[in-house]
């Protein structure tokens, strides 16, 4: 008999009994108990595989990195806190000392705030090029690039990529390019198959899908041998002494050399790490992944064709629209159908914050709900100039395609007429 003490901090749970629990239990603890000393040693050491701390990861998260890397046809993931972190810590692990990354302009804003802030105090400098011209692409290029970075369709004007052209000039310059599929979600669109080497979500969007956790995920495609230029890749492809002198690429070879690095080095230094419950709300939300993600599309279609009619709204950006400039790389790299979030741009000239028009638009709204977010299950609406996008210069927002009087939606799970509805009551208000 174990003193009360004892017995309410350890009795009745053996660490080493499953509960075949049929769904994926939330293993909710700090840090992971070892049989022995030996046993440990091997598991810091990366000699075996193992569960040490939940900064590093959970039984839950690994799980959820196995659900991702499938569905993207990759063959390695990591997850993390957010898609923030995802982008971020990617982008670190590949440009390693002295690296250059090459980005589209059209971005989410956060993840320009990112490249031109936070990475220029890292002294990683960043070039921007117009994602549909490909010269701009190679030209940005030098010695020192290590990533090209793009999303698969972008946040909020939907521009869609040609991965194609983008992909061959990566892998004519020996450098991975890493698509931003949060938009694009793996179900519309598989970046693995287009010539793309490493996939990054915001797993807080359609992932999880109810707008409840935050969560990021990076999938290694598989795709990029670290050893065809060793030289470049020092951090995969030399002795690291902090793994005991290891070669990541030699143990863990192609498309599993990466995930090693950006869990055991940058998660666990900068330590933004996925909470087990966070990481159980996407494996629930993944399980309905097609069937929202499709209905919402269909949705989104429904409320593109009906604004493209209506007085007040002078663009819709929808690829699924024939005359949309992306159409036919929406037809070509989008067989399911185009991502359920699109923008438009009202009538009339634009008008200097506070938006007067767009904000009575905005406000008279009921069903679509005014917040900062995308692939919820209810249908959103945000101004991306005040909101998302609020910290790009006038010249960084027209390069993206996003004026004062652009207005983004994101389609939820609701009846297509009520939102109709609800849009044509709030145009009568412009
Ligand atoms: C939201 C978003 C992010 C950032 O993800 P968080 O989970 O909010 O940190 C990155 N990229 C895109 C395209 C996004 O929409």
């Amino acid at each position: 008999m174990s003193a009360f003490s004892t017995a309410q901090v350890q009795t009745g749970y053996d660490a080493a009994v499953p509960q075949n629990s049929a769904v994926p239990p939330i293993h909710q603890t700090a840090a992971y108990e070892f049989a022995s000393l030996a046993d440990a040693a091997d598991v810091f050491a990366l000699r075996t595989p193992g569960n040490l701390y939940s900064r590093s990861a959970s039984p839950t998260q690994l799980i959820l990195e196995e659900r991702v890397a499938a569905l993207e046809g990759g063959a390695s993931a990591a997850a993390v806190a957010s898609g923030q972190a995802a982008v971020a810590l990617t982008l670190l692990a590949l440009v390693g000392r002295g690296g250059h990354v090459v980005a589209a302009e059209q971005l989410y804003g956060g993840t320009v705030d990112l490249l031109q802030d936070t990475l220029a105090d890292l002294r990683i400098p960043v070039t921007f090029v117009d994602q549909d011209d490909t010269d701009a692409w190679r030209q940005a290029i030098r010695p020192e690039t290590r990533v090209l970075f793009a999303e698969s369709v972008a946040n909020p004007i939907a521009q869609v990529l040609d991965f194609r052209a983008i992909a061959d000039i990566a892998q004519g310059a020996g450098i991975p390019l890493v698509i931003d599929n949060t938009v694009g979600t793996p179900y519309l669109v598989r970046p693995v198959e287009h010539g793309a080497d490493f996939v990054v979500h915001s797993a807080t969007k359609f992932l999880a899908g109810h707008g409840s956790s935050l969560g990021g995920v990076v999938v290694d495609l598989g795709t990029f041998d670290f050893g065809a230029e060793p030289e470049k890749w020092p951090q995969f492809t030399r002795p690291y002494p902090r793994f005991g002198d290891l070669v990541l690429q030699e143990r863990f070879g192609i498309g599993r050399a990466f995930v090693p690095l950006f869990k055991t080095k940058y998660v666990h230094d900068l330590g933004p790490s996925l909470s087990p419950f966070n990481a159980w709300q996407i494996l629930q939300g993944i399980e309905t992944l097609d069937l929202r993600v499709a209905r919402q599309s269909a949705t989104a279609l429904i409320l593109a064709e009906h604004l493209a009619q209506h007085p007040k709204i002078a663009a819709v950006h929808h690829p699924g629209l024939a005359d949309n400039p992306w159409h036919g790389l929406a037809q070509r790299y989008l067989p399911h159908g185009a991502p359920s979030v699109f923008s438009v741009d009202l009538v009339g000239a634009e008008e200097a914050f506070p938006h007067p028009r767009v904000a009575t638009v905005i406000d008279a709204l009921e069903v679509f709900r005014l917040v900062a977010n995308i692939g919820d299950a209810r249908s959103l609406v945000n101004h991306p100039a005040s909101m998302t996008h609020s910290h790009l210069s006038a010249e960084q927002r027209a390069a993206a395609g996003i004026s004062l009087n652009t207005i983004r939606l994101s389609a939820g799970l609701e009846d297509p007429a009520d939102l109709i509805a609800d849009l044509d009551r709030a145009l009568a208000h412009a």
